[in-house]
């Protein structure tokens, strides 16, 4: 008999998974107006908000914090660090920052100005918010492929050629600092890019005279994919992928929260020593000395093993799939989901699996408030709530999908969890008849609502008034931009 499949790690320390039933659950999220994010941790019982910081450390990056070397200049962990980045990504220069958001803020201070345009695979919402900050463009040129459920596509974060060639035709080069490949793409439902794209982006790059960067959060996750489907790789280690993946690049950010397996830190990774010296300076002003750059050199020394683990076939093999097993579990019980899987996280299609709830009435707020209710199972709203409001006109924005976000921790949760969540997702859908209206909005912040809003449930309308909604629903769509 084949034996099963096993993790490659086992536990050497527990935490209690808090436990409570569904009469305080029901009153818990009205207390907090029906916002996941105001709940507090003790209140959940299986926490999919983020994988980011969530990840669980090995005994060898614990051992690395008692290694730390907290030297102000020229930290031993510093070194550590550095040399990983060096085997690992290839860059010889490389700065450390307290997370990705910070990197993106040092090397745009150099590269990105007022007026500017950047191109990329859907922009991250901080690297978006840094190059808008600065008044520049970011400019989206992912492939369309992207953005249908229907469609299986094994590359589905892949960025366009032919809008990314019209962008760099029709704008001046000193108007273009770079283009940007965020790996996996975590907007289109971390979704690799195959590394032929990536070959084919750096050589528009390269005829037009523009350096091209890595937003490099889930680069392993990534370099997984590229090794399972892509033609050509599947003898390759993963340690030659992700080499050969930046060797498309002049630099990266990299938010370590994500595939650096630790719970806070960031750097960017260089080639140039001219783009260094001048990062250099802006990374002391915003983030601390260049050697440890707003980390501590005990993090610095996890972040060193936890880049070698996630470099690891056996780890990626684990992690993404479990992220598999949980997509399977949802897709027998019928549930509508978004393929292929992601390498982080399931996406739950809430406009089908809750028809009778109008998008207007925040569908996927409904789906992921019904989650936490039936089993303390915290998802994300990524819909209405998340694309805000027009920042012109006010008006709402109707996204195209409105999903709920199931994102796996990194070696937190079991397959037994799994089951427990899509169990309880299957008991949401049987009830799905029942549930036919949503939510307004009682009080909601001018930008980023989807934080601190407050919501009310809509208990009771008469079925004209949901006609219409629904048919307003219908043009708003049309709409969508
Ligand atoms: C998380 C993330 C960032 C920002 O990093 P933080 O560490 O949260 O500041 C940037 N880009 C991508 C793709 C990310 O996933």
């Amino acid at each position: 008999m084949e034996l099963p499949y096993i993790e490659p790690f086992k536990t050497k320390m527990v935490e209690n998974v808090p436990v409570s039933t569904k009469e305080q659950r029901k009153q818990w999220i009205e207390e907090c107006q029906f916002n996941l994010f105001k709940l507090s941790s003790d209140k959940v019982t299986i926490d999919l908000l983020t994988d980011s910081g969530t990840g669980a450390m090995s005994d060898k990056q614990w051992a690395e914090i008692m290694l730390g070397d907290e030297s102000y200049a020229g930290s031993l962990s510093y070194h550590k660090l550095k040399d990983t980045i060096e085997e690992l990504l290839g860059f010889e220069y490389f700065l450390p920052t307290h997370q990705g958001r910070a990197a993106e803020n040092v090397l745009f201070s150099v590269l990105v100005k007022d007026g500017d345009i950047v191109p990329g695979n859907s922009h991250f919402d901080t690297t978006k918010g840094h190059i808008e900050f600065r008044k520049a463009k970011a400019v989206d040129v992912t492939i369309d492929e992207a953005f249908d459920t229907s469609v299986y596509h094994p590359f589905k974060g892949n960025l366009d050629l032919n809008k990314l060639e019209k962008v760099l035709q029709e704008n001046p080069k000193e108007k273009i600092p770079l283009i940007l490949i965020t790996i996996t793409n975590n907007t289109a439902g971390g979704q690799p890019v195959s590394m032929q794209n990536m070959r084919e982006v750096s050589a528009l790059g390269k005829k037009y005279g523009v350096p091209v960067f890595i937003d490099a959060a889930r680069y392993a996750e990534n370099a997984y994919f590229i090794k399972v489907r892509e033609d050509g790789y599947a003898d390759k280690s993963i340690k030659e992928i992700i080499l050969e993946m930046f060797s498309y690049a002049e630099g990266c950010t990299m938010s370590s929260k994500k595939d650096g397996i630790v719970n806070i830190g960031g750097f960017i990774g260089l080639r140039s020593q001219e783009t260094f010296r001048q990062a250099s300076t802006f990374n002391i002003i915003y983030e601390g000395f260049i050697t440890y750059g707003g980390m501590a050199g005990r993090d610095m020394g996890a972040l060193a093993q936890g880049l070698r683990e996630s470099a690891e076939f056996s780890y990626l093999e684990s992690r993404i799939g479990q992220v598999a097993f949980l997509g399977s579990k949802l897709k027998e019980f019928g549930i509508p989901v978004q393929e292929p899987f992601g390498g982080h996280a399931i996406f739950v299609d809430a406009k089908k699996m809750l028809p009778n709830v109008p998008q207007k009435e925040y569908t996927a707020q409904l789906l992921a408030v019904e989650l936490y209710i039936e089993a303390g199972i915290r998802g994300v709203e990524i819909g209405i709530l998340l694309a805000d409001r027009d920042p012109e006109t006010r008006e709402n924005r109707y996204p195209k999908l409105e999903m709920v976000r199931l994102a796996i921790p990194r070696r937190v949760y079991s397959n037994n969890h799994m089951e427990y969540v899509a169990v309880a997702l299957k008991n949401v859908f049987d009830r799905r008849e029942e549930l036919k209206s949503g939510f307004t909005i009682i009080w909601e912040a001018p930008i980023m609502r989807h934080f601190t809003v407050e919501l009310e449930r809509i208990e009771k309308k008469d079925l004209l008034f949901s006609n219409q909604s629904k048919n307003l629903e219908l043009v708003t769509n049309e709409l969508e931009v």
